[in-house]
């Protein structure tokens, strides 16, 4: 794919599946989607491919299954003995948000090197605060903090459960390389554009933030700190070390800043891995909320398939399109929550990560 200027219409290949479909039947799928973008052949022996996933949370069950990869994975593997299984932590207090709880989690889903073949391997580190910061202009964004293991890499394979998103409206292939790449750090300034605040009731005043914050920005106050607004930068560096919780954000990111910032972010992913970059997305057991919530959640779709592409727009769009297609022309996105998901979509092509305008390629 080449980027940043006028771009002929991007080939988004498709295969019908659903999840009742025998699991080996799924992995045949998924290898034969995937294999249709000729993107196997550009890794190259001796590569670090990241093959980034969401595990799921605990409790959650509308993430991609590690059975479904199996033949995909073979194909990466018969490139290169360097492939592995990644996320990087997340903002909120889970079990996704340091890399020991991450990796058990991921291995009670299944996602164990002996099921696999693949290492996990959690992208920012213990905590969330391994990042490299690539910069350029852009409308939102002066930089964007992105997980070191992913940036250290040379090919990515973005593998994403297709949900609807209580913030973004949409969650697939740019949210998965934009947000889901960005370390704790990235994750934070994505989202907010204020600056965390103390919980006194939980501060347990052990200064461990006081230790990490770059600008001296937190202060004693009677038994717990408090942070001085003027001092800081908004890093999340302390939101990231307390291990009490007590730090918290005001999720005040409006939709569409949120979205835009999360294409720039995809974008300087993409711009590492230039043509050495490749998406699929699972149209099964699509939920109104992210696989991030614990728990169990009803379909808002009946499953479509699997779609792959190297153009992460594209296959976003035709991601939309197909869900509003088989709804008989009714967004099933918009009925969870009525958010205009399509900002992500026009300001990625808008700043050159691809088109939304591609051609669906039926596989058979
Ligand atoms: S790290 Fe958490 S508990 Fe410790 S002083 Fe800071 S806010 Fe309070
Ligand atoms: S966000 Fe960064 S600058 Fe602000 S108080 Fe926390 S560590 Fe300090």
């Amino acid at each position: 794919m080449t980027m940043g200027h006028s771009r002929p219409t991007s080939q988004v290949y498709f295969i019908s599946a659903a999840g009742s479909d025998p699991a080996d039947e799924l992995a045949a799928k998924a290898k034969k989607v995937y294999l249709a973008t000729g993107f196997n052949e550009r890794i190259a022996e001796g590569d670090f491919a990241a093959l980034k996933i969401h595990f799921g949370e605990a409790g959650n069950a509308g993430y991609i299954k590690p059975a479904w990869l199996a033949r995909l994975i073979w194909e990466v593997r018969t490139r290169t003995k360097h492939a592995f299984l990644t996320d990087s932590n997340t903002l909120y207090v889970g079990n996704r948000s340091n890399s020991i709880d991450h990796l058990r989690l991921a291995w009670s889903h299944g996602f164990t090197p002996e099921a696999t073949g693949l290492p996990v391997i959690i992208a920012d580190g213990l905590i969330g605060r391994d990042k490299q910061e690539p910069r350029s202009a852009q409308a939102r964004t002066a930089s964007s903090k992105i997980a070191s293991a992913i940036l250290d890499s040379d090919a990515f394979i973005g593998l994403t459960h297709v949900t609807g998103h209580v913030q973004t409206g949409l969650g697939a292939a740019i949210k998965n390389m934009g947000m889901g790449c960005a370390s704790r750090a990235g994750k934070l300034d994505q989202h907010s554009v204020t600056h965390p605040r103390v919980n006194a009731k939980q501060c347990r005043n052990c200064s461990v933030c006081m230790t990490f914050c770059p600008e001296a920005a937190i202060i004693q106050a009677e038994g717990h700190v408090v942070i001085d607004s003027a001092r800081c930068i908004g890093c999340g560096e302390c939101l990231v070390v307390c291990k009490q919780g007590a730090i918290k954000m005001k999720w005040d990111e409006d939709s569409l800043r949120l979205q835009e910032k999360m294409a720039e972010y995809a974008f300087r992913v993409l711009s590492h891995f230039k043509d050495k970059a490749v998406f699929l997305n699972f149209l099964i057991h699509v939920t109104k909320d992210c696989d991030c919530m614990a728990k169990n959640q009803k379909p808002i779709a009946a499953d479509i398939g699997i779609l792959a592409s190297v153009d992460p727009v594209a296959i976003d769009q035709a991601t939309a399109d197909l869900l509003i297609a088989r709804a008989g022309g009714k967004d099933p996105l918009r009925a969870g929550y009525d958010i205009d998901w399509a900002g992500q979509l026009a300001h990625g092509e808008k700043i050159g990560l691809g088109t939304r305008k591609y051609a669906l390629v039926e596989v058979a």
